[in-house]
């Protein structure tokens, strides 16, 4: 077969490599070839054609910009029909740009292994599908459907983004919160307030909570094995509260993944724990009695009954962020944000601060005794193989020298987080 009518960028960082796999293309008879050592000189290549290139051919570990933030932008603008991934190390990794790049509409030619062979590129090539399936134009968003959100859950479209705490005593990270992002075919990525409720409405929340629980366990593990121990808090709807088998769900997911319920923490919007009291708090106290942990969310907004917080076995109040962030302007705010704090740790409970934004705001609750904090000023949501790096990277802001103190990430450059990270927050 003659592959004369492909066009294929190879993005690879070894001049060797890169002159062996144009010279293999070459020889099955591509003639449109495009070259570029990494993602950002590839990019700047693509976006110069009036079309987008048939195949791209790249390794995901790459010099300047990773393989995720590369496909990312590739997939937002639409520059190429399928990709061809030459050796992914990780297949976690490997997994997300995968799931990334189909719900753009790109085809996901199968990965090759290192070293690329001739008759590997043409069978790859071969399998492309014909010019008419090039990426589905991104349509209005329209209410997603019970069968398209089951598509999703099942084709793993909704994958898990993790945004850290940290110690406000310490600056240390403790752990993360799981949210969810749904990366929609033709629409990019959503947020969950997008799809939840459509969830909650089709009956299919427990099975996405039960997904992100596991892969929180699974993340949790793997920043293990690189030496940091950290706990996860997973949001959890009220739906799921009325049902009495759910805490033994739950318990069998994490048990399943040799976690510790000890350390997930599971986060109840307060407003949510209103109706059917009597079986919200049954599953609420076998969670408990089995081990996890429960954070009253966005606490202070709307609905919330003091008495709720006596008769629920709260272990920590999610101060919410309309608060946390009028708090030091605005007195109304802080005596709100002071008395929650107050009453906090009167009745034993753990305090958490989200939405920090600001160095301001920052300074604000690292004062206010509150003992942990979420927040942009701190990190976006991240996928879960970026914590590492982050990790490593963060620095409390009193530890930090006083040049270059505005800004959210030290001394250190900024983590380059993928397109879809910095927008999906
Ligand atoms: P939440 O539980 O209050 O989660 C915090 C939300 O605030 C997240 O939005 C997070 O991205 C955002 N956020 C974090 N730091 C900042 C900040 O500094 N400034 C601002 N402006 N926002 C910040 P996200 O991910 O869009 O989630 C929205 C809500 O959707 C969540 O609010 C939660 O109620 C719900 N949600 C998210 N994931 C799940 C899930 O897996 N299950 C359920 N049931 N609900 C979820
Ligand atoms: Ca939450
Ligand atoms: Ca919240």
């Amino acid at each position: 077969m003659n592959f004369q009518d492909r066009s294929v960028i190879v993005v690879e960082d070894h001049p060797f490599q890169r002159r062996m796999t144009l010279r293999q293309l070459g020889q099955l008879g591509v003639e449109d070839l495009l070259e570029a050592a990494h993602g950002r000189e590839a990019l700047n290549l693509l976006m110069a054609r009036h079309a987008p290139v048939d195949v791209i051919l790249c390794d995901l570990d790459m010099p300047e910009m990773d393989g995720v933030e590369f496909i990312s932008h590739v997939a937002t603008n639409r520059l190429a029909r399928a990709l061809l991934v030459v050796s992914a190390m990780d297949s976690a990794i490997l997994h997300t740009v995968e799931t990334m790049a189909r719900a753009y509409g790109i085809q996901v030619l199968e990965s090759i292994p290192k070293p690329l062979t001739a008759k590997l590129l043409a069978d790859r090539l071969e399998r492309l599908e014909e010019a008419g399936q090039a990426p589905a134009p991104a349509d209005a968003a329209g209410e997603p459907g019970a069968d398209e959100l089951r598509r999703g859950l099942e084709s793993r479209e909704f994958l898990t983004f993790f945004q850290p705490k940290v110690d406000l005593a310490t600056g240390q990270p403790t752990g993360v919160e799981t949210l969810v992002r749904w990366y929609r075919p033709g629409q990019g990525v959503l947020c969950p307030g997008a799809f939840i409720s459509r969830l909650e409405a089709e009956g299919l929340m427990d099975r996405l909570t039960e997904h992100l629980l596991r892969q929180s366990c699974l993340y949790l593990h793997a920043w293990e094995e690189r030496g940091r121990t950290l706990e996860a808090s997973v949001n959890i709807s009220m739906t799921s509260l009325r049902d009495i088998a759910f805490a033994d769900r739950l318990q069998q997911v994490v048990l399943d993944e040799g976690c510790d319920p000890r350390r997930i923490t599971l986060e109840v919007t307060e407003s949510e724990v209103m109706t059917e009291l009597a079986t919200v708090l049954n599953v609420l106290a076998r969670l408990r009695l089995k081990g996890f942990k429960l954070s009253i969310d966005d606490f202070g907004t709307g609905y919330s009954t003091l008495k709720q917080l006596n008769s629920l076995p709260f272990t920590e109040l999610k101060l919410d962020q309309a608060f946390i962030q009028a708090a030091p302007q605005d007195p109304r705010s802080r005596a709100i944000v002071e008395a929650s704090l107050e009453l906090a740790a009167k009745l034993g409970l753990k305090t958490v601060a989200e939405g920090i934004e600001t160095r301001q705001q920052w300074d604000f609750i690292h004062a206010s005794g509150c003992q942990e904090a979420q927040g942009y000023f701190i990190s976006r949501p991240m996928p879960g193989h970026q914590l590492p790096e982050w990790l490593a990277l963060w620095e409390a802001p009193e530890t930090r020298p006083a040049v270059g103190r505005s800004s959210g990430h030290g001394r250190r450059p900024a983590l380059d987080l993928p397109a879809f990270a910095r927008a999906g927050a």
